[in-house]
């Protein structure tokens, strides 16, 4: 379907910041439209908007850009950061990068991995760029020739 993406990433914020109380800036000007399934991306985006609130205290930013072939929206957090040699492993079930950094936090190690199928369903890649103790940021790349 298609899905006007400012509006779109405009509720996603929203519900997050009334949950956690957290700031979520979006810079969405640059694509107006996307083709995708709205419920899955949705869930999608709260798996890792939620990762980012969850090991960063600072502001989260979502932002969307172009290429010829696919809209990339990118989720930036400046948090605690991703530890290189733990990167090719974060989308496998019950992966966390240890438990000792993670104790606060709680949570499963599921998450990255639903969203690493999610993603797959609707022809996403996710690319994770990340530094310990600067932040990480996962970008989704969805197929402007949209399937859904
Ligand atoms: P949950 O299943 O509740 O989401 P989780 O956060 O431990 O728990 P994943 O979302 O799969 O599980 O993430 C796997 C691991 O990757 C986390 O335990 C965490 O160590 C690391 N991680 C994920 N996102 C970030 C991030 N934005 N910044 C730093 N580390 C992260």
């Amino acid at each position: 379907e298609q899905l006007e993406l400012a509006p779109f990433l405009n509720k996603v914020a929203s519900q997050m910041e009334q949950a956690y109380h957290r700031t979520f800036r979006i810079d969405a000007q640059i694509p107006k439209f996307i083709y995708s399934d709205e419920k899955i991306l949705k869930q999608l985006l709260f798996i890792l908007l939620d990762n980012a609130r969850k090991y960063s205290e600072d502001e989260v930013r979502i932002q969307a850009t172009e290429t010829t072939n696919h809209v990339r929206i990118t989720i930036q957090d400046f948090g605690i950061g991703i530890p290189v040699e733990h990167i090719p492993h974060l989308f496998e079930r019950f992966y966390r990068v240890t438990e000792d950094r993670n104790r606060k936090t709680g949570g499963s190690g599921l998450g990255l991995a639903i969203a690493h199928e999610l993603a797959q369903q609707l022809g996403i890649t996710i690319d994770v760029k990340s530094k310990l103790g600067e932040g990480s940021s996962f970008t989704l790349c969805i197929p402007k020739e949209g399937q859904q």
